[in-house]
């Protein structure tokens, strides 16, 4: 789902009520009951919302004060994958199948999904792997206290 969300997309689309598609939904509402993970990328202090620039697949991580009295350039928030979907489709013209697996992995990132995204690193984001304490994390994970998801 993270490394494909266009064919969740269609999925999604194609057949809502199919069997895959009801997984999908599942994992979609774990995906965005994630919280963004750390503070304020501009001021360091509040907690980080993500926010995503018109026609950039990227998210930054501020609160809600720095992206209002930042650039001002006018920065979106961005909730979830629907959010993110939107906002490729909205704002993006060209290559919006690339936008949004960028986008949606930046998302990732900033909820403490881990930067190298093997199978089993995936399912621990999603919360469903098997705990496996002898497995040595991932290099740079980060600890994600609080995140309803990260428990082991
Ligand atoms: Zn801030």
């Amino acid at each position: 789902m993270l490394r494909r969300p266009d064919y969740v997309v269609w999925m999604l689309r194609e057949a809502p009520d199919g069997v895959v598609g009801g997984a999908f939904l599942v994992l979609l509402d774990q995906f965005d009951a994630a919280p963004v993970q750390g503070g304020c990328e501009a001021c360091g202090v509040l907690p980080a919302m993500a926010f995503a620039l018109p026609n950039q697949a990227v998210i930054v991580r501020l609160c809600t004060d720095c992206a209002s009295t930042g650039d001002g350039g006018g920065l979106v928030r961005i909730d979830g994958f629907w959010g993110a979907l939107a906002h490729i489709e909205a704002t993006l013209v060209r290559g919006r199948r690339l936008g949004l697996r960028r986008i949606i992995r930046s998302l990732a990132l900033a909820k403490g999904a881990p930067r190298r995204l093997t199978e089993n690193a995936a399912l621990r984001f999603f919360g469903q792997a098997p705990a496996r304490p002898s497995r040595p994390q991932p290099l740079g994970s980060t600890h994600h206290d609080g995140n309803p998801l990260s428990r082991r």
